[in-house]
């Protein structure tokens, strides 16, 4: 359904599309450290190394002088930051293949301003973390939670997602060993850093804004579509509007194209209202007594989203969501293996 649905893909080879379509699959379930998806849903393979196929050819942008993203080609237009300093790199989330952490860190070497000294992860989701055992001189920086559950699951998600995934097989899982719990700074060469938690796609999200430019990178508490079926609609809420405090110039989602100020005020009004709009609309079937099928007729545009960014992966995010309210409001507690985005 996510292939079909797909604009982008549609126009590229079968190849193409089936890697894609298995990425995500797998990624995602292998993502799902949390609750009813943690890796029930991962998929055997029907043939080999499809994910060692293709070359990567990442998007790069430069945001600030010395500030640069990466956007994987592989999975989910998921990316990645890096700020250059003389006394050494940042590195912001690590990309989901080891293929393309590689092209990122090429690019640092050439640029010859020293070595990677600080990795912040964002969450703990393979997506955002699978490339930071590329970094063993760097410290790693997270949220307390997300230390707790990389340390928890995080060997166990890799171990389901390698066995299917041949790119990720070289793949060893790096927890983090500089943690906070609130705020805290980082500082480097002319650069601060704050970093602040935004729980609500997982309870461990964290943004990082850079002092000066005013660049924010929001990680997956900002998503063209936002996403809370492995967190909750009130602290997400709550993180887009401290990401609306925050005031910034530039916004870095953690899957998609950056957004400027003009846009990020659309954008979080836009979010905002889906939010509101999917919890009211489900609860208003489940008074009527919808089924489960019901609700999953609730249509991305009718609570104000597009269906296309992420080349129609957004779909798939709203479907997650909507199956996680109708699951939270009828009180279902066990986990169903179809439940992936
Ligand atoms: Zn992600």
């Amino acid at each position: 359904m996510l292939v079909a649905d797909s604009p982008l893909l549609a126009s590229v080879s079968c190849q193409l599309l089936l890697t894609f379509a298995l990425a995500c699959v797998i990624l995602c379930a292998a993502a799902a450290g949390v609750g009813r998806a943690a890796g029930a849903s991962l998929r055997p393979l029907s043939s080999n190394n499809l994910l060692t196929w293709k070359q990567t050819h990442m998007r790069r942008d430069r945001v600030a002088e010395d500030i640069y993203t990466f956007t994987s080609d592989l999975y989910a237009k998921v990316t990645a930051g890096v700020i250059l300093t003389p006394e050494g790199t940042i590195v912001i989330d690590t990309l989901p293949f080891p293929s393309e952490t590689r092209e990122m860190l090429a690019f640092v070497e050439q640029q010859g301003t020293g070595t990677v000294r600080y990795v912040i992860n964002t969450h703990y989701h393979s997506d955002h973390t699978n490339g930071t055992f590329l970094f063993p001189d760097a410290d790693v920086i997270a949220h307390r939670r997300c230390r707790e559950t990389l340390i928890e699951s995080g060997e166990q998600r890799l171990a389901e997602a390698r066995k299917q995934t041949p790119g990720l097989g070289e793949v060893t899982v790096r927890v983090p060993n500089i943690t906070f719990e609130r705020d805290m700074y980082v500082h480097l060469g002319e650069r601060s850093l704050f970093l602040t938690p935004l729980p609500g796609h997982t309870g461990d999200c964290i943004g990082v804004f850079i002092d000066g430019d005013k660049i924010l990178f929001a990680g997956d508490a900002m998503l063209p579509v936002p996403h809370v079926a492995w967190g909750d609609i009130e602290t997400s809420v709550r993180s887009l509007q401290t990401i609306r405090a925050l005031k910034p110039d530039t916004v870095i989602q953690g899957h998609g194209q950056l957004l400027l100020r003009g846009e990020l005020a659309i954008e979080i009004e836009s979010s905002l209202k889906y939010l509101n709009c999917i919890k009211e609309k489900v609860q208003q079937l489940l008074h009527k007594g919808a089924s489960e099928a019901d609700v999953l007729g609730i249509d991305i545009e009718a609570c104000g989203k597009s269906r296309v960014p992420l080349d129609g992966l957004v779909q798939q995010l709203h479907r997650h969501n909507l199956l996680a309210l109708y699951d939270r409001f009828v009180g279902e507690q066990e986990p169903r293996e179809e439940r992936v985005v």
